[in-house]
């Protein structure tokens, strides 16, 4: 059976030391994983449950090191936002996983940006509206390549930073996320089968803020590829 338009091409990611590319199914992001930027959001810095948003696959935007990746300032937004985060790449299904056993679940690691249009998110909140206005929209997931957990192990600690223009926006470590990735996995393997493809957004350190057309962003994880974007005029 012919399909009734080309397909598309599948979303992928690169795969740093590999001549390979991770075919991407679905994003999912947690929501104020590191406390202080609970507070900067509003929320509250003691433990809650994690809490959990989706971005389509074609939103990722690969950049493979050293190279800058070009992102649109996107339309319907006068607000748009960074949040620099550790990015969980899926190699095993997994359906209700024990935290214990959630790190058998990933393949790699990677740097990646969960970029926002903060007005719109600002008014779902506020009217109790879905966020995906805010979150879910073209080139929303800028990412870096990925480096297998076979090569690097399992990052729990160590700095996550996001420079602006050269100047330090954001700072903090993997140690500080209010829900650790074993446990994150485990908490969205109760709601939903985790599948090879499968991208989690770890959630940001405080410091987020807007970026304009022109910008040059420059992203760390420690033990990670780099990720560096340059923001193109709105069309
Ligand atoms: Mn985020």
């Amino acid at each position: 059976m012919a399909y009734a338009f080309p397909i598309w091409e599948i979303p992928t990611v690169p795969v740093h030391g590999q001549n390979q590319r991770f075919p991407v199914r679905h994003i999912y992001c947690v929501g104020r994983n590191y406390a202080e930027h609970a507070l900067e959001m509003g929320g509250n810095p003691d433990k809650e449950p994690p809490f959990f948003f989706t971005k389509p696959a074609d939103a990722v935007v690969p950049v493979i090191p050293p190279a800058v990746g070009d992102v649109r300032y996107p339309q319907g937004t006068k607000d748009y936002q960074y949040e620099i985060e550790l990015v969980v790449a899926i190699g095993t299904i997994g359906v209700k996983v024990a935290p214990q056993n959630a790190l058998a679940l990933v393949y790699g690691y990677a740097v990646g940006l969960d970029m926002t249009r903060r007005d719109l998110q600002g008014q779902a909140k506020k009217s109790g509206r879905p966020w995906d206005y805010g979150k879910s929209f073209a080139q929303s997931a800028p990412i870096s390549t990925i480096h297998r957990a076979a090569d690097i192990g399992h990052p729990d600690k160590g700095a996550i930073w996001l420079e602006v223009n050269g100047a330090r926006k954001q700072t903090g470590d993997l140690a500080g996320m209010v829900w650790d990735v074993p446990h994150t996995l485990s908490f969205l393997s109760q709601y939903y089968d985790l599948l090879p493809g499968d991208l989690i957004f770890t959630g940001t350190p405080a410091g987020v803020g807007p970026v304009v057309a022109g910008d040059r962003l420059h992203g760390h994880v420690d033990g990670l590829s780099d990720l560096r974007i340059a923001i193109s005029p709105a069309a």
